[in-house]
């Protein structure tokens, strides 16, 4: 499959520092933010900084370095937001996943009990 990137979208413009975003956790590969519509008290998005669309892309493509430093954003972001009793991470891909934002993201969404599925 042929991953093709958008560097105008909004995840590219956050990571240029052109549009503002509140911060949760950053490091060298990945920045967490507070997601602007949230759907629970804990809804954060994890974004690797390299040029990834999607989840199958950046699992294919993305270094060792770029993986490990993702899930460690990822780790970082539970401990802060102390989703101890639970949290539900997704990843909208493409058109049938609903993705909205073509640059590769992981909702982080918790802090109160969640119904069995989402639409
Ligand atoms: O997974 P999907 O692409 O549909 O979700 C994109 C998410 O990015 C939405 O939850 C939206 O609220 C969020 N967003 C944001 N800040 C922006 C633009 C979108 O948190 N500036």
């Amino acid at each position: 499959m042929q991953f093709e990137y958008d560097d105008q979208n909004i995840f590219a413009k956050i990571l240029r520092g052109e549009i503002p975003n509140n911060t949760v956790y950053e490091n060298d590969h990945a920045l967490a933010f507070h997601d602007i519509q949230p759907q629970a008290p804990v809804h954060v998005l994890v974004i690797p900084k390299g040029a990834y669309v999607s989840l199958d892309h950046f699992a294919r493509d993305a270094s060792a370095a770029e993986q490990a430093g993702f899930m460690q954003a990822v780790a970082e972001v539970c401990r802060i937001t102390d989703v101890s009793d639970g949290f539900r991470a997704i990843c909208n891909t493409r058109s049938h996943g609903v993705q909205d934002v073509p640059h590769y993201h992981m909702h982080i969404i918790g802090g109160k009990q969640l119904g069995r599925m989402l639409q």
